[in-house]
């Protein structure tokens, strides 16, 4: 297990350990450890305070108000030293609690025995001692994770209360660890899933870019659906959606969300926006066409309708201005692509969201709304070089020419 140790990890541990203090990597890194899953993080906790922390090393910045954190950090990476948590029924001013039950404000140091209650899974409060190479476990995490069972610590609707975003987190959790809920855990989140209103949109975006981006996308979606949390996080494709999930606009989802899951799981590169275009792209064109059934032009009936739709999603979850851009270029695209004279072509070849548009399109043609002959011409298209390009392009028009010819009735002498 060592070897699969991030090597600026072990050092912060040996530094802290070597000025005396008592130090554990902890939550996610030794839940997939023990999984024998590649962690995304390294999360360690010490009994040092953040400013001892910052005394052992030279690269530590302290952050955050909420949890006051020290991030030690080697060069693009950091390691996120957090103190152990005291008891939270201490009246104090350094925890703060909101009147609708979230924690507002936790930053009571404590021991590892305390800490161990604040954490939100079982098997995410497993602290591993790299000296001695052994597991504590307070909460029958490791149990749980023989059995791969999501189970909150303490009493579950408190802990939604607290903070509302471990409904998110469960999700995610089971989704990419293929765990089970557990009935106590599973049970208050329909009831409660309103509660994710109360949560920053900042916040909120952080939390959906890793509900979607981490491979484990579909099945993510269709649990946040069935729980009713897609509701409060995005309500305009929750309502668009039918509830067996079998139209064309559905469809649509679910290739969008199973072709980025590939991509992920085989290393490729995915964008934030494109899936948040596919996700709010019925409701634009819904607005659309209703726009254009009232009068609208074409042109500003989509850059309205893209403009609400936006508007309304960005309150919940903090889109920033340059993703919300690319997805408007997004939606923009997709009528440019009918429009195949030689300069408009090339224009388009050449847009720097003309990828992310096209991927669009032959996912829109493959779930039957879009024309699938105009997706294969450009498919065909830009694999050419220039001299056969310019073949297609007057092969097109020539057969254009014809059915034109074919279609308008002939004159009478
Ligand atoms: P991953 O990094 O794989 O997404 P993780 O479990 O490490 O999963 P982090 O967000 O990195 O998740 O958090 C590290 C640990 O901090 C968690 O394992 C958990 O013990 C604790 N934690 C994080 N967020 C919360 C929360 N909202 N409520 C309670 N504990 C939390
Ligand atoms: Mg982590």
């Amino acid at each position: 297990m060592l070897k699969e140790i991030n090597k600026n990890a072990l050092n912060v541990l040996s530094q802290l350990n070597k000025a005396g203090y008592e130090v554990y990597l902890v939550g996610g890194c030794v839940r997939d450890l023990l999984l024998g899953r590649k962690p995304k993080d390294f999360d360690i906790a010490t009994n040092a305070h953040p400013e001892q922390v910052k005394a052992v090393f030279r690269n530590c910045r302290l952050i955050g108000r909420r949890f006051r954190l020290a991030h030690i950090l080697y060069g693009r990476e950091i390691i996120e030293v957090a103190t152990f948590r005291g008891n939270s029924d201490q009246d104090n001013n350094n925890q703060k609690i909101h009147e609708d039950g979230r924690l507002l404000r936790d930053n009571i140091y404590g021991t590892l025995e305390e800490d161990v209650w604040r954490r939100d899974f079982t098997v995410n409060a497993l602290y591993f001692n790299i000296n001695t190479f052994s597991v504590i476990d307070y909460t029958g995490g490791l149990n749980a994770i023989k059995q791969g069972l999501l189970e909150l610590i303490g009493d579950p609707e408190t802990r939604y209360r607290e903070d509302p975003v471990r409904m998110l987190r469960a999700v995610r959790f089971a989704a990419k660890l293929d765990f089970q809920l557990h009935p106590d855990t599973e049970r208050p989140i329909k009831e409660l899933a309103n509660l994710l209103s109360s949560i920053p949109n900042a916040r909120l975006y952080d939390e959906a870019l890793k509900l979607f981006l981490s491979g484990n996308a579909l099945t993510t979606f269709q649990k946040l659906h069935q729980y009713g949390l897609l509701a409060f996080l995005f309500p305009q494709t929750e309502h668009c959606l039918t509830k067996s999930m079998n139209s064309k606009a559905d469809d649509f989802l679910i290739k969008a969300l199973e072709n980025s899951d590939k991509r992920v799981n085989a290393g490729k590169s995915i964008t934030p926006y494109f899936l948040l275009s596919v996700f709010l792209w019925e409701s634009v064109q819904i607005s659309y066409q209703k726009k254009c059934n009232e009068g609208e032009s074409h042109y500003f009936a989509l850059q309205y309708a893209a403009n609400d739709v936006l508007k309304a999603q960005v309150k919940i979850t903090a889109i920033p201005r340059r993703v919300t851009q690319s997805i408007r270029e997004v939606w923009v695209l997709q009528s440019r692509f009918e429009q195949r004279s030689a300069t408009r072509v090339s224009r388009l070849l050449n847009h720097p969201r003309f990828r992310a548009a096209y991927d669009f399109l032959l996912l829109r043609a493959e779930t039957g709304s879009a024309d699938m002959e105009l997706a294969q011409w450009w498919t065909q298209f830009q694999t050419l070089d220039a001299k056969k390009q310019e073949q297609m392009l007057t092969e097109l028009n020539s057969n254009r020419r014809k059915n034109h010819r074919r279609r308008s009735p002939k004159k009478n002498p």
